[in-house]
């Protein structure tokens, strides 16, 4: 029996980037641990706004950041470069959806601690249309039986780079 794929936020935040990455990780294969891509990622995200951080996994939402001020809950994306920030956005919009789906409405804000910069985000009915064709297409892709093509725009760096060039 195929196992179910769960759709979580970095396969969507890979998807927009690469649907190979996307498939790769939806089938659980693993890039080298230590890329330094990784380490980088993992370094920013858990020391920057550590005073505030607070990494919350439910499921497949898995938080940065989480902050509730007199009822209203913000929710953080922390990325280390703006550079995918429409990738980022719709990880972030990702959360905030499937919280919405379990009746929990949030705002959310994406972080790049090293450029100083804040984006607010907010899920609006347009974000959720976009957001069902998002997973339509990612669900279409990862459950095909082979990984499609690498990425038509070129590999940026991509800790799986080893594994696609061998
Ligand atoms: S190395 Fe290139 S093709 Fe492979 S997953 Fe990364 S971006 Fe996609």
């Amino acid at each position: 029996m195929v196992e179910e794929i769960k759709i979580s936020g970095t396969i969507v935040y890979s998807f927009v980037n690469c649907p190979r990455e996307a498939w790769l990780q939806a089938h659980k294969i693993i890039p080298f641990q230590d890329n330094e891509l990784l380490e980088m990622g993992r370094l920013i995200s858990e020391n920057a706004y550590a005073r505030e951080m607070k990494k919350i996994i439910l499921d497949n939402i898995e938080i940065d950041l989480i902050n509730v001020k007199e009822g209203n809950i913000l929710i953080g994306e922390v990325k280390k470069s703006s550079k995918s920030k429409e990738s980022a956005r719709l990880q972030l919009l990702f959360y905030m959806y499937e919280l919405k789906k379990r009746g929990i409405s949030v705002n959310g804000v994406l972080l790049f601690p090293k450029e100083k910069k804040r984006v607010y985000v907010k899920l609006g009915e347009e974000e959720i249309e976009l957001l069902d064709q998002l997973i339509a297409s990612i669900l279409d892709t990862v459950t095909q039986p082979y990984p499609p093509k690498g990425n038509p725009k070129g590999c940026g760096p991509c800790s799986y780079r080893e594994f696609c060039q061998s």
